[in-house]
This record gives C-alpha cells, structure tokens and sequence, in this order.
C-alpha cells in the first residue's frame, strides 16, 4: 500500500500567518481595503482574500481605496513614498525579517561595505532591498557567476529571506576565497530553513515529490530545486487539480512538502486527491 509522508515543516510561515491576520484584521476594520501587490506569492490565497473584499493592486496612479495593506515581501522606497503622498491609510504587514534584511542592507553600505545580495533580481523582496541602498550593489542569483571587484575591497554579504543555505554557502566560501575582509549576515529566515531541511531529508526516502505552492512563489520554487538535487522525481503544484494519475504508477513512497505560503487547504485537499487517485487506480489494476 501506497504511504504519503508530508514534510515535517511545510506549509504557511510566521510572516505569512501574520501578513494574512493584519489583512483580515484591517477589512473587518475598515471600508475599501486593497494590498500593494498580492500579500504572499500563493494566488489561492489572493483569491480567496477577494472574496472577503480585499482585492489586490499592482498600479499606485490606479488606487480608489482608502486602506492599502504593504505586502509581506515589503515595497521599494519610491512606492512607500507614493503611497504616503496619496490619501489613503497605510497598514504594514512587511514580515519583520524581510525588514530585517533591509536593515542589515543599509547597515553594510553606510559602513562602506560592497554590498553583495544572493537573491533573484527581480523578485519583489529584492527590489525592495535595493531600493534602500545606493546603486552599488550586486544581485548574484548563483554562487557561479563571475563579478569582478577591486581584492581590497571590504564585502558584505546578505541573502534573500528565502535563499538555499546550500547557494549561500558556496557563495560565502567563494568570497572568503578571493577577499580579505568580509562581513557575513545569513539573513535566509529560519522558516525557509527549517522547510527546505525537511525537504531534503523527505527527498530522500521517498519516491517522487510533490512540492505545492505558488509558481511565483520564491521559497516554494526552491524547495521543488531542493527535492531535484536530491535527485527525487518531483512535481510543483498550485492545487490538487493538477496531479496526474500517471505520477503514481508503481510508486510506494510520496512526499509531500509546501512552501511558506501555502494555506492548508490545499496541502488536505492534495493529499486526499492522491488516495483517490491510489483507490481507483487500484480498482483498475
Ligand atoms: S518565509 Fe520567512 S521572511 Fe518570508 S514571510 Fe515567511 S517568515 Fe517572513
């Protein structure tokens, strides 16, 4: 008989519980809510907040509402300033270790740091950071890439809050290779490292994985990467509806894991959708 064994951290995260509660907090509190941007990567999620009457918005010129909630990922520094130029009420639902990443950003510039972040350039979290610090930072998206800086330069380092601790540490032993003076802040946040360390560990007793969460979902992408390099065939899923019946031919062990923002309805409804599909494939054989 089939098991399903479901990662033992998965699932949504403190900063996602908290970003989706002052959500729901402020529309039982106040007419005409919108997010800046969808509240956590998880479009499930965004769809399900519509309904409670908080819609999302991407185009500042384009707000009507009179509350607007900051995303969990955090907002750039222009936007922030827009948005407190515009009429509305601002309700900050910024995971504090996004804003602690921030922080520690400005700290090593204004310290004369060259400022070194491991992260996706175009992630939303990202963009944010960088728009706190002058433009000499560098993005690195794999610890491989060549970037060449003066050898006496002093380098500060940071990650995205949902980097691979495997990436940052390449990356860290790649400049303590290269540069004498370097100051290292591991600003991946415990939630995501807790996470991907159940899914490496789950990678490798099972027989495929199935990884669920947004597909723009950073911390999610990365831990269907995780389960690959751990070479166990794995499938990143938004919902149930997207499992194939094929995936569990001849397959004894299936794991499961979610990313951080990621409700538990969908990881139940998964895991019923794989007994139903075991059952009648049963019936068939
Ligand atoms: S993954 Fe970490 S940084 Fe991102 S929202 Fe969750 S707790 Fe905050």
């Amino acid at each position: 008989m089939m098991k399903i064994k479901v990662a033992q951290h998965s699932g949504f995260c403190f900063g996602v519980k908290r970003a989706i509660q002052i959500a729901l907090k402020t529309a039982q509190q106040n007419k005409k809510v919108a997010t800046f941007g969808p509240i956590i990567h998880n479009p499930q999620m965004v769809s399900y907040l519509k309904k409670q009457g908080i819609g999302s918005i991407d185009d500042i010129d384009e707000i009507t509402d009179e509350t607007i909630i900051i995303r969990s990922h955090g907002i750039t520094s222009d936007d922030y300033e827009k948005l407190l130029n515009k009429n509305v009420k601002l309700v900050d639902a910024t995971c504090p270790f996004v804003k602690l990443a921030q922080e520690y950003a400005q700290k090593l510039t204004k310290e004369d740091f060259q400022l070194i972040v491991l992260g996706e350039e175009n992630h939303p979290e990202v963009e944010a950071l960088l728009s706190y610090v002058d433009d000499s930072a560098i993005v690195v998206e794999n610890p491989g890439e060549h970037f060449d800086l003066p050898k006496d330069k002093k380098i500060g380092l940071i990650a995205q809050t949902t980097q691979s601790e495997d990436k940052f540490e390449k990356l860290s032993v790649k400049l303590l290779r290269k540069y004498k003076e370097l100051y290292i802040v591991n600003t991946i946040c415990h939630a995501t490292l807790l996470r991907q360390g159940s899914t490496k560990e789950l990678a490798h007793n099972v027989d495929i994985m199935i990884v669920i969460g947004g597909k723009n979902s950073a911390n999610t992408t990365r831990l269907a990467e995780i389960a690959k390099t751990e070479k166990c065939i794995t499938f990143h899923i938004e919902t149930a509806e997207e499992l194939k019946d094929e995936w569990f031919k001849n397959i004894d062990t299936v794991g499961i894991t979610a990313g951080a923002s990621t409700p538990e309805w969908i990881i139940n409804d998964v895991k019923k959708r794989i007994v139903k599909i075991k059952k009648i494939k049963g019936k068939h054989n």
